[in-house]
């Protein structure tokens, strides 16, 4: 593993030297392009992750739509993170794991200025257990509840290939195609970074569609990550170094559309 961790380190700093030239090609944007609002005027973004750290990939542009106060921001986090590594680091039993984690998401959504935060109580690693039309009907519910026109949540090879990652995306997706929702986003890496997730993956994530600027947000981008300390100082170096990147831009890949 340690070896492992040598050749990822020295992909990134690689990745990093080339980022400029390969985010060229993808074109600037905004996910709310083309969104008709809700009745009362206001734009609802439903964030569907299975864990309290996953938004990391979006904190930026929720920060930045969040500066119109015509967009409402709304967390669906699905499982209650309990089985991650940093209990072993600190040595806690997976109820305060949970407990922790649920705190910092809520600290998260303080920072972000999100509308609500759904916390469900799926064990870690268990949505992949579930009938998939079963986690399909829970998102749909959310889904309505929140009026959402904008799904944002993970691609079908997870960035890293979680299994949670993976099923929650699948459902997701299902969830999306029986919805009145206008627009479903995966979130993305810079493509120079690729080869690194492709080790843990073996896949890559589908080609972004759109990178959103987020230059001006990027401190409070930094505060919002900051909150998730136990994912951040206390798994590994990796995460530790990933937590740290503070990209110019985020990336999406616009997955389905309907008009
Ligand atoms: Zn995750």
């Amino acid at each position: 593993m340690k070896r492992l961790s040598r050749v990822i380190f020295i992909l990134m700093l690689l990745s990093l030297s080339s980022l400029r030239a390969h985010a060229a090609g993808i074109p600037t944007g905004d996910l709310l392009q083309g969104i008709k609002p809700g009745p009362d005027g206001k734009s609802d973004v439903l964030v569907v992750f299975p864990h309290e750290d996953d938004e990391m990939y979006c904190d930026g542009t929720l920060l930045k739509m969040k500066q119109d106060p015509a967009v409402r921001v709304h967390f669906l986090v699905m499982t209650l993170g309990d089985l991650s590594p940093s209990k072993d680091v600190l040595g806690i039993s997976p109820e305060k794991m949970a407990a922790i984690r649920i705190k910092e998401m809520g600290k998260v959504a303080e920072v972000v200025g999100a509308d609500s935060y759904i916390q469900w109580t799926i064990h870690d690693q268990g949505l992949g257990a579930l009938p998939r039309e079963e986690l399909a009907n829970k998102i749909l519910k959310v889904i309505n509840d929140t009026h959402a026109e904008v799904i944002i949540g993970y691609g079908p090879e997870g960035i890293y290939g979680h299994p949670d990652h993976v099923a929650g995306s699948k459902a997701a997706d299902l969830a999306f195609a029986q919805s009145t929702a206008q627009k479903l986003y995966y979130v993305n890496v810079p493509r120079a970074l690729y080869p690194v997730y492709h080790l843990l993956s073996k896949t890559n994530p589908l080609p972004a569609t759109v990178k959103v600027d987020v230059r001006k947000v990027k401190k409070m981008k930094m505060l919002a990550i900051d909150e998730e300390t136990s994912q951040k100082y206390f798994i590994s170096f990796i995460p530790k170094l990933e937590m740290s990147l503070n990209f110019d831009y985020e990336y999406f890949t616009l997955a389905a559309s309907k008009p």
